[in-house]
């Protein structure tokens, strides 16, 4: 018997879900179309899962994008090498050095170093930058920098680092390759195995509102982070960007991309998964809407002003000021729902805990 209110069949599903049942695709199929009430229950059911499972601490990632040359040609990206109307930057090595070193000035444990696919850094200069970032501040590292040959991950992880991002996008094999010309989702499926296969913390996620992405394909993506049982999850939605061939596509639904991250949360329990930016700037309370429908983690970002708006994946990213000023901001709402900042590293639970200090 449901304890949640809503629809028979709604309930059913959710509770289905809460217990540990699998959930089929038509069954994530038909909880991906619910509304009004029925959506409630299902936040408010995964809002509970992620208390019971990683609790009411928030952890924070402080991100430095710090190339945004590009080599891909992804037709959602602001990013891709075929737009010329970006101005490129690169950060060079003290530069990102120093600006990991204000990651750790701020205490937060773990720093977010992401970029375009960019064969500038090569092996060797990744390396030195991940061993010069563990000698100098001692921070945990996580890459996000595309697709990397499996000894790419090994030297990677022997210089330091620990955890990868590395979205799957899209579970349609063929929507993959119309969105990311060039590539193949297997590819990027194999990388993820390496990572996984490797010992890597690994993050893994999609985007909500690709054109031509249907409920069926995003039941395909939630299953996949089950099967692939990955550590952490960003889910956001699509922001389409003027200078692409998708400038003129509809942006990915709020309601839809809570209801997918509410999911992930039921179906994966004690995985990490971020309030993304993403949703932050197309609904001004999009963050606060995740933390309570499952999130659980946010990423303040580190990069130095000068580069920030060019780092333009998607148009309107919002986070401005200093990343003090954006903690201050960040505790203050998360106060007003009940939670709190946690300066602890945020490893997957059942994984190594630094003794994490609560402010
Ligand atoms: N080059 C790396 C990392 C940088 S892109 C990679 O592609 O993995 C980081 C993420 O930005 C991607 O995983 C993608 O999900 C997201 N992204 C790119 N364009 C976007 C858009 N128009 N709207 C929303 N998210 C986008
Ligand atoms: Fe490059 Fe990543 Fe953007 Fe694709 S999504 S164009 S790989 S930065």
């Amino acid at each position: 018997m449901s304890i949640f209110k809503a629809s028979n069949y709604a309930a059913d599903l959710i509770e289905k879900a809460v217990t540990g049942y699998d959930l089929s695709p038509a069954d994530i199929v038909r909880l991906l179309s619910i509304s009004g009430k029925d959506t409630k229950t299902l936040l408010a059911a995964a809002d509970s899962i992620r208390k019971q499972y990683v609790g009411d601490e928030v952890y924070l990632r402080g991100i430095i994008e710090f190339s945004n040359f590009c080599e891909r040609n992804c037709l959602y990206c602001g990013l891709r090498i075929g737009n010329p109307k970006l101005q490129r930057y690169r950060m060079m090595e003290d530069e990102i050095i120093g600006t990991a070193k204000q990651v750790k000035e701020r205490q937060v444990p773990t720093v977010v170093l992401q970029s375009g696919e960019d064969s500038f850094f090569t092996t060797t200069i990744i390396c030195r930058i991940i061993q010069r970032i563990r000698e100098e501040t001692g921070l945990i590292i996580t890459l996000s920098i595309g697709e990397r040959s499996y000894e790419d991950f090994q030297a990677f992880k022997k210089a330091g680092a620990d955890r990868y991002l590395l979205k799957h996008e899209t579970a349609s094999t063929e929507l993959f390759q119309q969105m990311r010309p060039g590539c193949k989702l297997e590819s990027r499926v194999q990388c993820l195995r390496w990572l996984k296969g490797l010992g890597w913390e690994t993050g893994t996620g999609n985007m909500v509102g690709l054109p031509g992405q249907t409920r069926e394909t995003l039941a395909a993506d939630l299953l996949f982070m089950k099967q692939l049982d990955a550590d952490m999850l960003g889910i956001g939605p699509f922001i389409a960007h003027p200078d692409t061939p998708l400038a003129n596509s509809a942006n990915g639904d709020i309601e839809l991309t809570i209801k997918m991250l509410a999911l992930a949360r039921i179906i994966t329990r004690d995985t990490n998964i971020p309030a993304t930016t993403a949703l932050g700037t197309l609904d001004a309370g999009g963050r606060l809407k995740a933390l309570q429908a499952g999130a659980n983690v946010v990423m303040p970002d580190f990069t130095p002003f000068k580069y920030k708006t060019l780092y333009d994946i998607y148009p309107g990213r919002t986070d401005v000021g200093s990343p003090a000023e954006i903690i201050a901001k960040l505790k203050n709402y998360l106060a007003s729902i009940g939670r709190t900042i946690i300066f602890g590293s945020g490893y997957r639970p059942g994984k190594t805990i630094n003794s994490p200090t609560n402010i």
